[in-house]
């Protein structure tokens, strides 16, 4: 008989792992506590798989032989708690595609810039001429295209949550790139579950795998003293460039690895700022472990057209320049946002604070920073953190005022950078809508 197997959550992961186990002959059951949208719920009737919505029927799902769970739903939900403890196995989706995939995987995780390096590695596999797939936190689900699509690579962007959920599965090149400590919540307010979660990416390597990660993240440098790592180390870091590994010389980013040796101007590269040559420096080094040619490597790295509501350039108005950093919801990300501009900021930030200390922003705020405007419902920590650094500090509501008011501060060659350094859910749907939004308010100026 077929085993049987459950979806629990009929989004984009969920709806992919209902195809591909009905592909390998799963008698397969979707459940999803919520409503599912309707373009899943066509494709889950095209497929003539069965499905429920707005419950979970609980002797539809406790007899599964494997769950296929959301990354949404917590392990700590009821229904999975109830689950483990009969023993049935709960598995991620890019667990479960994991196991039917036969192309090699470049993993990419961390607390930012996942997105960004994960996007930056795909354009050079393409550059390269590879055959090559992008799954993970972005676009279409991994099991969906291991049960339609025939690639050589796959590039993957994993969260902790994803992680979490993964036990058999093998990255050929595992890329960490920085620790700093976010969703905590998730993680019973332990920094060590987090990093926990971010070093499952080593899982089951051996040596013939590869792991690329940040040297100078202090956290990652502490777990790797207390740890033997079986796979190829490659570290990326701000000091030379080791025998194997990447660094920056002078103003060259280098990078070494075996015999060959790349190097190019952190000018010419496309992406701006110290992280974004972190991020360059992880993407290259999986493409010299893949023996993809250095000039591959250099004109991926200088034509990359970055990533929406990431450090955006938008728009110059009046020799006013507009960046678009929405998706900065945490301190370091809006570090490096600070970071990277050279010319004087007026600075849009708020929203929901998810526990901030802005103290580290404290250097670049006074150096940089010539008025800030503060969008959010609650902007008084804001308020109290640069009272004394910053002599402009004005509230606003609403993505028109916050522009508006930006736009009159501002003078030739400033430049206007929206990176709140918070979730955006008090005014927002979320970063993308204010990122949107910050971009038509631009627009219309
Ligand atoms: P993630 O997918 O991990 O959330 P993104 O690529 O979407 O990361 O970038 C999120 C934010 O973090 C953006 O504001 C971006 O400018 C910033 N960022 C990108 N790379 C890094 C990095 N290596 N270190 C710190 N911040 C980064």
């Amino acid at each position: 008989m077929a085993k049987r197997l459950v979806v629990i959550g009929a989004g984009e992961s969920g709806v992919g792992s209902a195809i591909l186990a009905q592909k390998q002959g799963f008698d397969v059951w979707v459940s999803d506590a919520g409503k599912i949208q309707d373009k899943y719920k066509d494709v889950l009737i095209k497929y003539t798989i069965p499905f429920e919505e707005g419950k979970h029927s609980e002797e539809q799902l406790l007899n599964a032989d494997l769950v296929v769970k959301s990354p949404g739903v917590p392990d700590a939900a009821p229904l999975i708690k109830k689950l483990k403890a009969r023993g049935v196995p709960v598995i991620s989706e890019i667990e479960f595609a994991g196991r039917y995939n036969q192309a090699k995987t470049i993993c990419i995780t961390g607390s930012n810039g996942k997105t960004t390096t994960t996007m930056l590695i795909y354009h050079l596999l393409q550059t390269a001429g590879l055959k090559v797939g992008l799954a993970g936190n972005v676009g279409q689900s991994f099991a969906w295209q291991v049960a339609e699509k025939t690639y050589e690579y796959y590039v993957l962007e994993l969260s902790s949550f994803q992680l979490d959920g993964m036990y058999e599965f093998k990255a050929d090149v595992a890329i960490l790139l920085n620790i700093t400590p976010d969703h905590l919540d998730r993680y019973d307010y332990q920094l060590q579950n987090y990093v926990n979660s971010k070093f499952r990416i080593l899982q089951n390597q051996t040596a013939n795998d590869f792991f690329i990660y940040g040297a100078d993240d202090p956290i990652i440098q502490k777990e790797l003293d207390k740890r033997s790592i079986s796979a190829t180390c490659l570290p990326f870091g701000w000091e030379k460039a080791p025998g194997n590994g990447a660094g920056i010389e002078g103003e060259d980013l280098v990078i070494n690895w075996k015999k060959k040796s790349f190097n190019m101007s952190i000018f010419d590269i496309a992406l701006q700022g110290k992280h974004n040559t972190y991020n360059s420096m992880a993407a290259g080094l999986a493409g010299m472990v893949l023996t993809i040619k250095n000039d591959k490597i250099r004109e991926s790295l200088s034509d990359f057209k970055g990533v929406e509501h990431r450090l955006e350039r938008f728009l110059t108005v009046h020799g006013i320049e507009f960046i678009n950093d929405s998706k900065a919801t945490n301190v370091n990300s809006t570090w490096y946002a600070l970071e990277s501009v050279s010319k004087p900021i007026i600075w849009i930030a708020g929203g929901v604070d998810k526990g901030n200390d802005y103290e580290a922003l404290n250097d670049l705020v006074k150096d940089k920073v010539r008025a800030i405007i503060c969008l959010g419902v609650d902007n008084q920590k804001i308020k109290e953190a640069f009272a004394g650094l910053v002599p402009d500090i004005i509230e606003t509501e609403d993505m028109t005022d916050a522009v508006r008011s930006a736009y009159y501060l501002a003078k030739n060659g400033e430049t206007v950078l929206l990176s709140p350094a918070c979730a955006s859910f008090d005014l927002f749907e979320n970063y993308e809508d204010r990122g949107r939004q910050f971009k038509d308010a631009v627009r219309e100026l």
